[in-house]
Formats: C-alpha cells, sequence, structure tokens
C-alpha cells in the first residue's frame, strides 16, 4: 500500500500536456538492474530499492511533440524521501561534493565577477536553486553577495544553515516573490517529478531582469538515437526522470513565461570587468554555443 501511494505514473508530457509513445521498457527485476543498484547504491540499499520496485518496469515514454522523454514510474513522497535521504549514502555524497568544490572553484570566480559586472552598484541576491551541500555558493564572496539557497533535504538544509545560507522551502517560498538577480538550477531539474509546480515557484522568485542559469544532462544522444541504457547519464533510472535536449528544455522556460537570453545580453554577461573593451571570448563563444546546442541555458523573464 505504502508502496502504490509514493510511486507515481506520468503518462502525459509534463511540458505540453500530449499523451507519451512508449520508447523504451525493460522489467525492474531484470538482472541489469540488480548489477546497475549493487554498483550504484551498494548491496544493502539495492535490495530495499530492489524489493520496492519488483513488479514495476522501466519504461520511458516520448513526447512526439517537444522531444522530451521522462520515465513513467517516478519515486514520489515517502520513497523519493528514502531515495534521496537513505538509499543515496549521505557521507559518500558529501565527500564526493567537496572534492568537486575544489574543481569548480575558478569556474565559479569567473562567474562571480560576470554577475558583478552584470548585475552593478549593489549586493546581489543570488540563489542556488537545489543548492545540495553548497558548494557553488561556498565560492562566493559574502560582501557582495546575498546568499540563499532552495533545498528540501533536511540533511543538507542543516549544513547550509550552518553555513550561514538562508534557506528557501515550500513553506516560506512566498516571501520571495520578484526577489532574485540570479538563480542557479544546476543538475536539478532532471530530478523533479512535479516539474511545473516547481517552475512556477521559480517564475514566482523572479524579476524582470533577473538570469536564470539552467543546466541539466543533455539527453539528444538518447532522445535522438533511442540509446537508453540502465546506468548513470541523462536517464538514469529513478533519479533521472526527465531528459531534456536543447528544444525541450526552452518549452518548458517558455511555457512558464520565460525567454531566452539575447546575443546582445549573452555578450554583456561575458565581461569581467567594466573596464575590458572585449568580453571573455571563450566564455562568450560558449555561451552562443550553448544556447543553440546544449542543454545549459540562460533564460529571463518575457
Ligand atoms: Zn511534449
Amino acid at each position: 500500500m505504502l508502496i502504490k501511494k509514493h510511486i507515481s505514473h506520468f503518462k502525459k508530457c509534463k511540458i505540453c500536456n500530449k499523451k507519451g509513445v512508449s520508447f523504451f521498457k525493460k522489467n525492474y527485476s531484470d538482472l541489469e538492474f540488480k548489477n546497475f543498484f549493487k554498483n550504484f547504491y551498494g548491496y544493502k540499499q539495492s535490495r530495499i530499492l530492489l524489493s520496492i520496485l519488483d513488479n514495476y518496469k522501466f519504461h520511458i515514454l516520448k513526447c512526439n511533440n517537444c522531444n522530451f522523454i521522462w520515465q513513467e514510474v517516478q519515486p514520489i513522497g515517502k520513497i523519493a524521501f528514502k531515495l534521496y535521504e537513505e538509499i543515496i549514502d549521505q557521507n559518500k555524497s558529501y565527500l564526493k561534493n567537496k572534492y568537486l568544490s575544489k574543481k569548480i572553484k575558478n569556474k565559479v570566480k569567473l562567474e562571480e565577477k560576470l554577475m558583478e559586472n552584470y548585475f552593478p552598484s549593489k549586493k546581489i541576491k543570488v540563489l542556488d536553486f537545489g543548492a545540495g551541500w553548497g558548494n557553488w555558493l561556498d565560492h562566493l564572496d559574502k560582501e557582495k553577495f546575498d546568499l540563499f539557497a532552495f533545498e528540501l533535504s533536511k540533511t543538507r538544509s542543516i549544513h547550509l544553515k550552518n553555513k550561514g545560507i538562508k534557506i528557501l522551502n515550500f513553506s516560506n517560498v512566498r516571501k520571495y516573490e520578484k526577489f532574485f538577480d540570479y538563480i542557479r538550477l544546476e543538475q536539478v531539474l532532471e530530478h523533479i517529478t512535479e516539474l511545473n509546480e516547481c517552475m512556477q515557484n521559480l517564475r514566482r522568485l523572479t524579476k524582470k531582469n533577473s538570469v536564470i542559469n539552467v543546466s541539466v544532462p543533455n539527453g539528444a544522444n538518447e532522445i535522438n538515437n533511442c540509446k537508453i541504457r540502465v546506468c548513470k547519464g541523462p536517464i538514469q533510472p529513478l533519479e533521472h526522470v526527465n531528459c531534456f535536449s536543447n528544444i525541450s528544455l526552452k518549452k518548458l522556460f517558455y511555457k512558464h513565461g520565460f525567454v531566452s537570453l539575447k546575443t546582445s545580453e549573452l555578450f554583456k554577461f561575458s565581461f569581467d570587468s567594466f573596464y575590458e573593451i572585449f568580453p571573455k571570448s571563450k566564455f562568450f563563444t560558449k555561451s552562443l554555443l550553448d544556447s543553440k546546442f546544449s542543454t545549459s541555458l540562460k533564460f529571463k523573464l518575457k
């Protein structure tokens, strides 16, 4: 009973509400899942997962209108909680993020300069939506940036609070209407079961001229070549329930009243100092290419 209540079936496209077409199907009782879960979560946790999923299928549906693909069976409520708070080893996750944090430092320091230049002469209100352990926020200067995190995990929220970061969640989100200058969503939307509710919240938090920087795994290969494998990747079983291409990610944001940043705005976002004549050319070129082909995109309100 508990399982049925906390496993949801999504048959329609979350972006255009069209009925999904079957794209790939495999029973969760298949040996491939047993091996994948054991390697990914460990033996004990994989047994728990497999006992929950025994009668379910890893069924990928596709929307022929927008190219979005998704997992029909998605964990919600207590099972989603179990997956993200218990089955995923919190210590391992923390250590992995600590290691990654060092690797992203230089990139974030450049992003910090670009933000300072784009939003001049004020303390910039920044929200890391789905902040995890707060690695990205750690690298920002607290004198220049007002730091916020939207985070639902209790363990991670406590960790973030201890670092002086203000926490948003479903209970206080309405207090921050039209509040933020810069919102970051890094590898978040692929996990969200209630995608449209999430987008409504995002819109609520955004004001005119805010920049939303979103990045999700690029599922172009899986979508265009029907390359679905039971592995870590854009359509990873249970965790990456939504899988986007450049087109479907844009459609989702356009549906909720956002537009892509124009070339001139991407250009403006590529200067690391007010006194520079030329933009950070590599960064600008990458932003332009990303906007056309990738799933790392920048949006603002229409
Ligand atoms: Zn669709």
